[in-house]
């Protein structure tokens, strides 16, 4: 990752601009470095008609829209055999400790950079996650280079029981935008299908998140509050009293320097594990596995969606509190969960999160996203014409295909929200 003044970003991050009066006010921009000397990050103008201006701008004008990093499926280091576990959790998506030898606690299971990198916690979350998917849809319809895996590997991710109302009126809106922004019109059987499309996509963001720290600072702006989809961890499913945690790999910050593998989540053995075991996380807070039942599930249904059965649960339904627990301190850096959607984000450690207004994209970037995303081909071929969409896309996933190289930094593994 590159550091810049207070935040750290992958090359090919999509940020959105606030420059009021300026002509590129609202616009995407893509990061490829940041100027120490000047104190300001290089950026390119994403939109057709800048004919990719660079500009230098002040880290304070710059939010988070998205960040796409197929390279998380080339990074991804296996250091333990893990088999699909078919029968875990509501989702069927886990995975199980395979071979023939116990894992010895600590023992690092695998590292992997995130996926995704999108905005939680702000306004407009909702909708540019759904950008980010568009591009990355768009990108691997292309066949641009990693794409196509990457999409499957998200598509191929599990979702929450309980479907937050936030997310379904972001999912009615973003279609309901895109209806009325195309003049098209639509029968109530197919928009049906087209807001479905979209709320299972939010859902997958929604449902998999870990918190992302993209700041070594504590008074990190809110315009890079972040959270991280991954293509392992994110498939890993909740138990009271989990068998692994996860820790990500943190660089010292020096504004201007590019970090190699900042950012890399690293899976290891909270106990020791036997082959044919579940590999399970703690989704809440370090001291959940001593919380009684109750407070458990009610936490868990609340903020991650789904009613806990894992084995602790079970077995204290059935035979009362007298169950072993491990300690808080065990779960060691056991995720935690990520907020409600559309509320303040929980803050992460000691970090304290700064309320500063959010920038919204402009309605016509915003309708240039969106239209593309769910209308019929015909309808989709025409807005492509007409605004370059998928030539933007594609200059994205082109740069964020070099972060392979230069990355380095941050996220942390906190927050998630799946069964
Ligand atoms: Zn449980």
């Amino acid at each position: 990752m590159i550091h810049g003044e207070r935040t750290r970003l992958h090359p090919g991050t999509v940020c959105i601009l606030s420059a009021p009066g300026r002509p590129f006010d609202g616009d995407m921009c893509v990061v490829e470095k940041y100027d120490s000397a000047r104190s300001k990050w290089q950026v390119r103008l994403r939109a057709p008609e800048h004919n990719s201006k660079q500009l230098l701008v002040p880290e304070a004008v710059m939010r988070l829209a998205f960040c796409i990093l197929p390279s998380s499926i080339t990074l991804l280091k296996r250091h333990a055999a893990l088999r699909d576990d078919a029968m875990q959790g509501s989702c069927g998506r886990g995975f199980i400790l395979g071979g023939t030898d116990i894992i010895e606690k600590g023992t690092v299971l695998y590292e992997e950079p995130p996926l995704f990198i999108t905005p939680t916690g702000t306004p407009n979350q909702h909708n540019d996650r759904w950008r980010a998917y568009l591009t990355m849809s768009m990108s691997a319809s292309e066949g641009q280079i990693g794409m196509p895996e990457a999409l499957k590997a998200f598509d191929d991710l599990g979702i929450a029981d309980r479907v937050q109302d936030s997310v379904t009126a972001a999912a009615a809106n973003i279609v309901n935008d895109a209806i009325r922004s195309a003049g098209a019109s639509m029968s109530v059987g197919e928009r049906e299908v087209q807001v479905q499309r979209v709320r299972d996509a939010l859902m997958r963001f929604q449902s998999n998140q870990f918190r992302f720290e993209n700041s070594a600072v504590p008074d990190q702006s809110a315009n890079f509050s972040a959270s991280a989809v991954f293509i392992l961890t994110s498939r890993l499913n909740h138990a009271c009293q989990p068998n692994t945690f996860v820790d990500t790999k943190k660089a010292h910050f020096f504004p201007g320097s590019i970090v190699k593998d900042d950012g890399i989540l690293t899976a290891k053995a909270l106990r020791p594990i036997e082959p044919g075991e579940r590999l399970t996380l703690c989704y809440g807070p370090k001291d959940l596995p001593s919380w009684p039942l109750q407070r458990r599930r009610e936490y868990l249904l609340e903020k991650n969606g789904f009613l806990c059965c894992c084995a602790l649960c079970v077995a204290e339904e059935r035979d009362g509190p007298s169950v072993v627990v491990r300690t808080g301190a065990e779960t060691g850096a056991a995720a935690s969960v990520t907020e409600a959607p559309g509320t303040a984000p929980i803050p992460v450690t000691a970090q304290t999160v700064t309320a500063t207004p959010t920038l919204t994209p402009t309605l016509e970037d915003k309708e240039e996203a969106i239209r593309r995303s769910f209308l019929p081909s015909f309808l989709q071929e025409k807005a492509g014409a007409r605004t370059g969409a998928v030539a933007g896309a594609s200059v994205v996933a082109k740069a964020t295909s070099r972060s392979k190289s230069g990355s380095k930094s941050t996220s942390s593994s906190e927050g998630r929200t799946r069964a």
